[in-house]
Formats: structure tokens, sequence, C-alpha cells
């Protein structure tokens, strides 16, 4: 099990002028209260915290708010007392954030609008007031899982290492101005299970024909992405490219792979989406590429001009692959990639022979489309050490 404490900050819904100016009272007493503490222990350090609560009680704050302040006093008198030598003695800002401990704000929904539950004060009455916050997509999953102790499975918030995760615990929180603006943070913690690390690995393989393959040699399923269309807007775009070249139009050209690029950077994004989504129903924890820097052979397919460009999607290919597999927390190891469409993932046999256009075809009877052999052979290679 290991321990996770997590800070959500909500912003205050339009607080009206009104309410502004009592959380400004609020935080000066806040304060007051605070600094208050902080004489009576340099009078007499040995004070009980009942007496404390005591003198601080014609402070208008509600009661819990004035233990708040006495406590931060009492733990910022300690780390003064044990570096009196360095330090001059300590004093609160007038601005402070005002403290509520975890029984002290509650969140709720409201006609759909969220909530905060805290103490305030009118005049020298206390009053608890519900009082309207803005939330976004996070903090709205976080807030969920506070309330209803349920975590949503399909929020891209959601990390697999969620899976055993206990009922959550409400912290500590506060209301502090910023720049003219209100907000309210609280802490959330809840334990997680070690998660048993498998080391299952998917493997992808990228090609031509076939863009990328992902196959899980365990169960034999497979995810490709078809070159075809992509293959033909970029048969388009090599023509034109070859075109402006020879015309030497330079900014044509840059612009032109710019606009291809931004093609490829789409594709590619909904290809590393597609690929992390099928590593995760895999069970897997590792996606395995090959390591690009070690192929030079790959050259050949590619004319000249094209070179650049290819080589470029196959990165940028990997770089989002490998980013959204840490946000699922799955790692990306890279393979020796050598001679991976010769091997037979099923015999383990290398041989020159056994490629046949997009074809796989080995002695041992297993047959498939070259690029899926590939990438399963790709999944059981032994990962690099980088
Ligand atoms: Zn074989």
């Amino acid at each position: 099990m290991s321990q996770n404490t997590i800070t959500i900050k909500l912003p205050l819904y339009r607080p009206t002028l009104v309410k502004q100016d009592m959380y400004r009272t609020m935080r000066s007493h806040f304060s007051q209260a605070s600094n208050q503490a902080l004489q009576y222990l340099q009078e007499v350090p040995v004070r009980k915290a009942t007496e404390l609560d005591r003198l601080l009680r014609s402070i208008p704050l509600p009661s819990t708010l004035l233990q708040e302040a006495r406590k931060l006093a009492v733990s910022r008198y300690q780390d003064w007392r044990k570096h009196a030598n360095t330090k001059g003695f300590p004093s609160f800002r007038a601005n402070i954030s005002i403290l509520f401990d975890n029984q002290n704000w509650r969140l709720r929904f409201d006609q759909g609008h969220l909530k905060i539950g805290i103490p305030t004060i009118e005049g020298h009455l206390t009053i608890d007031k519900y009082v309207p916050a803005s939330v976004n997509d996070y903090a709205l999953f976080w807030v969920n899982y506070l309330l209803t102790g349920e975590m949503d499975p399909n929020s891209k918030h959601y990390k697999p290492s969620y899976k055993g995760i206990s009922k959550p615990k409400k912290g500590n929180a506060q209301l502090f101005e910023h720049k003219g603006k209100w907000y309210f943070a609280f802490t959330l913690s809840f334990q997680l299970q070690e998660s048993p690390k498998t080391n299952k690995a998917i493997g992808v393989d990228r090609g031509l024909r076939l863009i990328a393959v992902a196959a899980d040699a365990d169960t034999g399923r497979y995810l490709t992405f078809n070159g075809k269309r992509i293959g033909h807007i970029r048969r388009r775009y090599a023509r034109l490219r070859r075109e402006i070249q020879q015309a030497k139009n330079m900014k044509a050209l840059k612009r032109l792979e710019h606009k291809e690029r931004r093609m490829m950077q789409y594709w590619n994004h909904v290809m590393a989406k597609n690929i992390v989504q099928f590593a995760r129903a895999s069970g897997a924890s590792i996606i395995k590429l090959e390591d690009l820097s070690r192929i030079r052979s790959m050259k050949k397919y590619w004319k000249r001009a094209d070179r650049n460009i290819h080589a470029w999607a196959f990165y940028d290919l990997e770089r989002k692959i490998t980013y959204k597999a840490a946000l699922a927390e799955l790692t990306v190891e890279k393979v020796n990639p050598y001679k991976t469409s010769q091997e037979c993932s099923q015999c383990g046999i290398i041989r020159k022979n056994h490629r046949r256009k997009d074809q796989f075809q080995c002695s041992c009877g297993y047959h498939d489309n070259a690029d899926i052999n590939a990438a399963f052979v790709i999944s059981r290679r032994p990962s690099l050490v980088i």
C-alpha cells in the first residue's frame, strides 16, 4: 500500500462583494488571532490549548477557526524555538490563508452546482454557509470520488493504478485570495495497492504498408493501422514535393512540409491513443518498439526526398506513444530491430526468404501478414538498456 495526498483547488464562483468583504474580515481576524496566540506563547511558552482558546475568544471568529489559528501559532512558535538563534520572532501577514481542519468543511451538489460548506461570520454570529465553486474536469473527477468513494474509470484522469484505491480521506483546507480571486483548496488522501507489475509486453511494428501494428503474442490479438489512406495522401505530397524541389521554390517546400507534418501529427495521435488503449486492454505494462536509431535498411525503401518526413513521422509516433503510455502508467522499451521482419514469431528461425511482399511464410507452417508477425517478434524481444 502506498499513501498518496493530492491538493484540489476550486475557484469560488463569482463571490459577491458582500461575501468578499466577509472573507477579508475573517482573514484579518484569523491573522489577528494567530499573531495574538504567538504573543501569548512568547510571554508564557507553556500555555495549555484550552487556555489559549479562552484568551482568543474575544476575536469574532467561529471557535473552530480560532482553534486552527492557535494550532498554526503553536507550530510556528515551536519551529521558531528550534531555530531561535538564527531566526527573528515570527509573525503572520495580514492576507494569510484561512485554515479549516478536515471536520470543518464539506462539499455538496446543489442543483448541479458544487458548493463548499464552511463556517463564516455575520457580525458576531457564526453561520455555516454553502458557497458555490467552479469546477473543472480534473477537480470534478476527485470531488466525485470524495463524495461517493467511487471513481469513474472512463474519465481521462483515471489511471490503472486506481483500481485498488481505498476510500478517500478528507484533509485540511484553506480559503485564500490570489491576484484578486478567491480559492478554496483542500487535500485528499488515499491508499493505492502496489500494483503487481506484470512484465507483459505488446510489440509495435512501424512499417509502410501497415503504418503501425500492435500485437499481443500471448493471445494472438493484434491491431493494425492500414497505411493505404495515409499512403495515398502521402504519395500526393511526395509528388508535389518533387515538383517544388525541381523548381527550387524553398518557401513553398517548407509550407508543404509543414502541412504534411500537421496531417501526420493527427494520424500519429490517433494511432498512439489506440495503441495505448490496446496495451491496457491486453493487461500489458510495457510497449516495445524497435530502436529506430539502429535502423539503416529502412532508408532503402524511401526515396531520398521523402526520407526526412518519413523519419520525422516515425519519431513523432514514438514520442506520442511514449507520452500517452506514461499517462496510462505504462513503460515504453526499445528492442534491437535486427531482422525482426525475417524472424518467425512461432518457431524463432530467421531466414531471408520468409518474407514475400507483405506475407510471411515459415517452413514450420506458420504464415501471417509480415508486419503482424514482426510485431509479435518485437513483443518477445528482450528490451535494450538505454
Ligand atoms: Zn516458424
